[in-house]
């Protein structure tokens, strides 16, 4: 019997799978859902609503994005709490016992064999994919432009957060720094540069493996939740950021 059962959902989402823009974007913390046998991971209902289990908000503007630019979307369907697809598998962060201030019961003992069949089921195909993509544009010649996509909670460890989106970009900083002066042109925005945290190897591994190992411009865009916690929050972001989206490619360097 394979690790995810016949009724849970597949491992990821792709929306626009031909979509015409050279924008890839993803959301690798797009759900809250669980796998059936990790039975909630011990968590109570509230809990797994909580930014501890997924991107509040990330997934509907990503959606609306894809629509609005016709662009390929590939989000999870798992919450990063089985298996963060943002980690490297094996990294401390990968599979967490602990986020913030609530314990992960089912996460406290995991064996290498467990991680490891997290991996395979969940993490592998949703990389595998992106790969995929990327290899079959390069092939044709068809430009790609990565933007992942993420949101970040207000308050974190009682530390407030001031900013109403973030850039975070490491080694290729061409489409971060373009997107950064796109959006603090915008009236009564207060954008982070590489905050709350910058992108690097052993915290990330999206933007490292498919972005700057391959060379694809590419650049992480946080929101915060509270911004986006509903339908007229993510729509308005969605409205707010496609056009600028589409002046940054013109922008991008070479
Ligand atoms: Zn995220």
């Amino acid at each position: 019997m394979s690790w995810l059962h016949a009724n849970d959902a597949p491992p990821f989402t792709v929306e626009h799978p031909n979509g015409s823009s050279p924008y890839v974007l993803t959301c690798d913390h797009a759900s809250r859902r669980l796998p059936s046998r990790l039975d909630r991971l011990g968590l109570s209902e509230e809990a797994l609503e909580t930014h501890i289990a997924w991107d509040i908000g990330a997934a509907g503007v990503a959606h609306r994005l894809a629509d609005t630019l016709d662009a390929f979307l590939i989000m999870t369907n798992y919450s990063r709490l089985a298996i963060d697809c943002n980690r490297p598998p094996g990294s401390a962060d990968s599979i967490v016992a602990r986020s913030e201030r609530t314990g992960i019961p089912g996460n406290r003992d995991v064996s290498g064999e467990e991680a490891e069949a997290r991996a395979i089921a969940l993490f592998h195909p949703y990389h595998d994919r992106i790969r995929a993509e990327l290899d079959a544009r390069r092939e044709r010649k068809r430009s790609a432009v990565l933007l992942a996509l993420h949101s970040f909670t207000p308050v974190y460890d009682g530390v407030e957060r001031p900013w109403h989106a973030s850039l975070l970009y490491g080694g290729d900083s061409r489409l971060g720094r373009v997107l950064l002066e796109l959006l603090r042109a915008e009236p009564g925005l207060n954008i982070g540069d590489n905050e709350p945290y910058a992108v690097s190897d052993l915290t990330d591994y999206s933007i490292p493996v498919h972005g700057e190992r391959r060379c694809v411009p590419n650049a992480g865009l946080e929101i915060r939740q509270d911004l986006i916690a509903d339908a007229d929050g993510q729509g308005a972001w969605a409205a707010r950021l496609a056009p600028l989206l589409e002046q940054a490619l013109a922008k991008l360097p070479a």
